[in-house]
């Protein structure tokens, strides 16, 4: 028997996905929402209201460990790096996090509450992504959106239009991932910088705890000085 599984992102995508399946009724026994524990505020607020809408609870999965951790202080038990205090800070090619706090967590939750069924997941992939649909075609997976010719943009405004609009924070960003990701673009960062002052502080102190600088171009401290000299000629 098959069990079919909505991977959750919180994101414009996915959300776009979940509400046209459940309006098509499609079959839908689980949807799972991987929590990183660095989303934001605004996230965490869309997945209420998400479940209220839709009257369902989301399965919100957490890894044993917090991210500031496994940054900071997690000793790694073998390798060659072994014995070295955290991941530090992911780059392009060491996206730890990926698969500690994503892919790890839900197989494991997968494999141990769906033992006995064959598993379909259903992921929120629009139609203009080829890059990311090519990455797992071979997987038990399915991207209705894809299948429907839905664009990002169209999901973006098909949420919009059901009143999710995530308290703006899709005005500001273009994708709404972790807050603390170093693979953001510049601008991005910008507007992290001006609208979230805390958290950027936060990851100066992260920086000021670990071995490897934010991005391989630019430390927090340099990011602050470009920002601030760029908001004052503004
Ligand atoms: S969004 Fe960035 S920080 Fe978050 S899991 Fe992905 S690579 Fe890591």
């Amino acid at each position: 028997m098959i069990k079919h599984i909505v991977s959750f992102s919180g994101g414009k995508d996915s959300t776009a996905m979940l509400l046209m399946m459940l309006e098509k009724g499609m079959q839908i026994d689980d949807i799972v929402f991987m929590d990183t524990g660095v989303e934001f505020r605004e996230m965490y607020e869309h997945i209420e209201k998400v479940e209220a809408y839709i009257n369902r609870k989301i399965t919100k999965l957490k890894a044993d460990e917090t991210f500031e951790f496994m940054l900071l202080d997690y000793e790694k038990k073998k390798g060659k790096n072994k014995g070295q205090k955290g991941y530090s800070f992911p780059d392009f090619r060491n996206r730890w996090c990926t698969n500690y706090f994503k892919q790890r967590v839900i197989k494991k939750y997968l494999k141990d509450k769906y033992k006995n069924f064959e598993i379909l997941e259903y992921h929120g992939i629009a139609v203009d992504e080829p890059k990311r649909l090519e990455k797992n075609k071979n997987k038990n997976i399915k991207y209705p959106l894809a299948e429907w010719n839905i664009t990002e943009k169209e999901a973006l405004e098909y949420c919009y239009n059901k009143g999710f609009d995530w308290n703006g924070l899709y005005k500001k960003f273009h994708r709404v991932s972790c807050w603390c990701c170093p693979l953001k673009s510049l601008k991005e960062l910008k507007v992290l910088y001006k609208e979230y002052p805390n958290l950027f502080k936060k990851l100066e102190e992260w920086e000021s705890k670990t071995y490897r600088k934010f991005r391989a171009d630019y430390t927090v401290k340099e990011l602050i000085e470009k920002f601030t000299r760029e908001i004052g000629g503004e």
